[in-house]
Formats: structure tokens, C-alpha cells, sequence
């Protein structure tokens, strides 16, 4: 997935502080301040700012112009408006009816397929249900006690750098063994990434603007200092009717159910100048982006300048903060691990979990298991959520991964065995100073991450079991979801789960 780049202050030294979008926690490189991001979860609000002028601006639609039609036509007005986008990404999980060549359909890993870019897409189905689901940050709430959403997009977005060999490794094996669903249903997952216009300008003759997202820095929205340079233009388009519009698309047959992991709705600004010019007593407009100083579409209306000048009740803008990556608890410095979502305390051995704005304390503890290591080589422990369902029927616990794997086919598959095993282990409380210092992997993925993965595996189980046939809405709720960290036995390049023998790649844990 393609991560944009954010560029702020340091707000301890006012030094330039770069992250990647979605991390959670920072350290700025002038003063040394680890801090930690806030937000998580939250619809945040970006810009990019301009870097050609109205000059240049101008110039180019007379450029055009030029090569276009011949003529006397002059600029009689330029300027510069932030029109909103929304980007929405996450990782695509689909069960699909397999198809007569299985393996097609996915042969192409996350890695390998990301650079065809924005137009990947997928169906969503109306019998689907992930958007009968809260809309992100709802089972969040659940899990903590809250009643209130506070915000509404999923987080994460997996790393950079994915190698090209772990790759080929992982093709050559499967990546895990064997196909749980051959025949009947097959698991299909790719990287969503979706730009598009946060209002509508088709009163100004425009019906989508493209937007090149995909090397552009972003910066904190800051009403003034965008209000300063130019207009500002109203989103209208909520964020419901966002996720809605990003997760649709063209709707496969083949599509039996689909889960979305990790999303992010971000709101992003984008700067446009307006250029007016006149030609032959006629007037119109040119849309130029600000950025790439491109023409992007002319002959526009000058209705457009109500269009966008118009204002309505202005959505209510998040931006990402900081405060001090510090223990609640005991003040003591926690790892700046920017991707994760749990922080454990080295001093007071505390596991913190990043929440909207704040750190909440979760329990934790370890699973008592025989794992195999060489001597002198600790026992790599891997975070699983385990959620527990009050249900009769099916599985009591799910138990969901909360590390991150280069393909999150690998993860369902783990998280389906474990869970149809329905191990029995007990649990020690981490005292051992030696066990917890072996945290080295540790969670990207939260509770809500875990319960949509848990409701597409349960979906799978199903599949399974009756031959394809998918079940109409029948609920699901989880009671309780704990954080149990399982031992895993080094073989060679593996880690190998201690309950049903899978094998994790240990390069492709990321
Ligand atoms: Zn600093
Ligand atoms: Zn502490």
C-alpha cells in the first residue's frame, strides 16, 4: 500500500517532524522527543500545498491555449482553491467462489500488484455485511466500555519495503500449507486505495477530478494558514457516504464475502488554481493542479465560482496531534515502534493501547506452551487477540493475529486453524522478566481489526461446511477480547505455531 508521507513540526523544538501516514508513534530526529500520534482511528484532515503560483498558473493555460486554438485571449482572473478529496485505503479480504483455474485469481501478492495503483477497487456486495458493521471505531468502543463512536476510519496500513525475495519465497511455498478452501471458496486479498472529490462540483461542469496522490507530501489541515493562500472549499460529502463510495465498485459474481482491515479515511486538501480567461468576448475557466502545475481541464462554466464558493455546514476537521510517548502509569519512555497500537512499558511492564487521543491500559498475558528454541535463541512470542463469543453454536473463541505478515491470507489461514482447534492452554501473568523482553513482535493490528478478521474466517468456517452456500445475516457479537501472547518454535526460517503446527515465515513477519 502506498503510504503517503505527513510533514509537520516538532512541536517540543519546531524541528521538521516526517511520519508516515497511520504511524502512531514518532521520534523527532533534531530534539529526540519520542512522541506518540493521535487520531488513530479518526477521519483526520490533511492539505498539500501549492507549488506553482498563479503566475505559472496562468502560464500554463496560455500554453495550452497556444497549442490549441489560435487567437487573442487574455487571463482576467487567477485563483487558487483547496478542493477536498477523501483517500480511503485499507487491505482488501475476499472470499470468492474459486474459480476453474484457483490460484489465478491471487497469484499476484499484495506486494506486486500495488503499483497498479488506484484503481484496485473492489465489489462490495449489499448480502455482504462488513457495512452492517459499526463504521470503524464502533467495535472499539465495545471492547473498551465506551457508548459513543469518536471517530470513524479504520487505521493501519501495512509497511514499506517488502522484499522482492521473501516474495518469491512465499509463492514458491503457497505461503502456507495448503488450500483450506479449494474447491468451493477461494481467498482472494489486495491493497484498496481510492481518491475521490469530497463535493460535488458538477454545478460547474466537473464530475470527477483525478488527483495524483501517490508522491505527495500532506501537511496538519490548518484552517488559517490554508485561508491565507486561498479558498477553502466545503466538503459536503459525508464521511458515511464516503466509505460507502470507496468500498464500492464493480461487484465481482464471484464474490462471497468480503472484510476490509485496516482502513483509513483521511479528508486531503488539495490546491487547484482557477484560471479565467477570456477569448473572442466569450469568458471561462481553467482548472490547473497546483501542484503539478498541469492544465487539468478548461472551458469550464463560471458557475464553477458559485460551485465553489459556496459554503455549507463545514465537517468538523480532525488533525493527527502529539503529546509526550510516555507510561501513563510510571512516566517512563515508551519504544517509539510507529506502527504498533500497544506499547508495553519496559519499567512497569504496563501494555498501553493507543485510543482515539489517549492511552488506555490493556491486560495482557502469556500463553504457558512448549516451544522449541536452539540454546542461546529466545522464543520469539507472537501477539493474538482472542475473542470470545457467547454464541451456542461455532467456535467459542476466535483467535485472531495481531502481528503483522506480509500476506494477510497467511494470518486468516492461522487465525482458521487456531480457531477451529479451540486450544487449551493456561496463561501466566508476565512476570518473567526473560518472557517479556522476547516481545519483539508486536501488535499492529487491534480488537476491531481482529473482529472483522474473525467474522471473515467464521464466514469461511461456513463456506466450508456447506458447500458454498452463505448464510443471510445472522449477528455475531464478541464478549470479551483478551491479548495472549503464544510462544512460537524456531525450524530454519519458520516460526511455527505451537497448537497446529503452521509455519510463519520469520522474514515475512513485518
Ligand atoms: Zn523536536
Ligand atoms: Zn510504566
Amino acid at each position: 500500500m502506498n503510504r503517503l508521507d505527513v510533514s509537520t513540526e516538532c512541536p517540543s523544538c519546531g524541528g521538521l517532524l516526517d511520519f508516515k501516514e497511520g504511524s502512531n508513534a514518532v521520534q523527532c530526529r533534531y530534539c529526540g522527543s519520542n512522541l506518540l500520534v493521535t487520531g488513530r482511528k479518526q477521519v483526520l484532515s490533511y492539505y498539500v500545498e501549492p507549488k506553482a503560483d498563479g503566475h505559472l498558473a496562468a502560464a500554463s493555460v496560455l500554453t495550452a491555449r497556444k497549442s490549441g486554438r489560435a487567437g487573442e485571449c487574455r487571463i482576467t482572473g487567477v485563483r487558487l482553491y483547496f478542493i477536498p478529496y477523501y483517500r480511503l485505503s485499507g487491505h482488501d479480504l475476499r472470499w470468492e467462489r474459486a474459480t476453474e483455474d484457483p490460484g489465478t485469481e491471487d497469484s499476484t501478492p499484495p506486494a506486486l500488484a500495488r503499483n497498479s495503483a488506484h484503481a484496485d477497487a473492489v465489489g462490495m456486495d449489499v448480502r455482504h455485511r462488513s457495512l452492517l458493521l459499526p463504521l470503524a471505531g464502533g467495535l472499539l468502543d465495545m471492547f473498551f466500555g465506551e457508548s459513543a463512536s469518536s471517530g470513524t476510519a479504520l487505521p493501519g496500513a501495512p509497511s514499506a519495503g517488502m522484499l522482492k525475495e521473501i516474495e518469491s519465497v512465499l509463492r514458491a511455498r503457497g505461503d502456507s500449507p495448503g488450500n483450506l478452501f479449494s474447491g468451493e471458496a477461494q481467498l482472494a486479498e489486495r491493497y484498496l486505495e481510492k481518491n475521490f472529490l469530497a463535493c460535488s462540483l458538477s454545478g460547474g461542469g466537473i464530475y470527477s477530478l483525478g488527483v495524483r496522490t501517490s508522491a505527495l507530501a500532506l501537511r496538519l489541515f490548518h484552517e488559517e494558514t490554508l485561508s491565507v493562500q486561498g479558498r477553502i472549499v466545503a466538503a459536503d460529502v459525508s464521511i458515511e457516504a464516503a466509505l460507502a463510495r470507496g468500498m464500492k465498485a464493480e461487484l465481482p459474481e464471484s464474490l462471497l464475502y468480503r472484510a476490509v482491515i485496516g482502513r483509513i479515511l483521511s479528508l486531503v486538501y488539495f490546491p487547484f488554481w482557477v484560471v479565467e480567461l477570456e477569448y473572442g468576448g466569450k469568458r471561462s475557466l481553467s482548472l490547473v493542479d497546483a501542484v503539478a502545475r498541469a492544465v487539468v481541464t478548461s472551458d469550464l462554466p463560471l458557475s464553477l465560482y458559485e460551485v465553489l464558493d459556496r459554503t455549507t455546514a463545514e465537517a468538523q476537521h480532525r488533525r493527527a496531534g502529539f503529546r509526550a510517548l510516555v507510561c501513563p502509569n510510571c512516566g517512563g519512555d515508551l519504544p517509539v515502534k510507529p506502527d504498533d497500537v500497544v506499547f508495553v512499558c519496559a519499567f512497569c511492564v504496563r501494555a498501553w493501547q493507543i485510543y482515539g487521543g489517549d492511552l488506555r491500559e490493556v491486560p495482557y498475558r502469556f500463553a504457558v506452551v512448549r516451544a522449541s528454541a536452539r540454546e542461546g535463541e529466545a522464543v520469539p512470542y507472537l501477539p493474538f487477540w482472542v475473542l470470545h463469543t457467547e454464541r451456542g453454536d461455532g467456535p467459542r473463541r476466535f483467535f485472531l493475529p495481531a502481528f503483522r505478515y506480509r500476506r494477510l491470507k497467511t494470518l486468516s489461514d492461522i487465525a482458521t486453524a487456531l480457531t477451529r482447534t479451540q486450544p487449551e492452554y493456561s496463561v501466566s501473568e508476565n512476570t518473567d522478566s526473560a518472557v517479556r523482553s522476547d516481545i519483539s513482535y508486536g501488535c499492529y493490528y487491534d480488537q476491531e481489526d481482529a473482529a472483522l478478521l474473525a467474522l471473515f474466517v467464521r464466514e469461511g468456517m461456513k463456506m466450508k461446511q456447506r458447500a458454498g452456500v452463505v448464510e443471510e445475516k445472522e449477528e455475531i457479537s464478541f464478549s470479551a477480547a483478551e491479548l495472549v501472547w503464544f510462544p512460537f518454535s524456531i525450524k530454519g526460517p519458520d516460526l511455527v505455531d505451537p497448537f497446529t503446527g503452521r509455519a510463519l515465515l520469520k522474514n515475512a513477519l513485518l
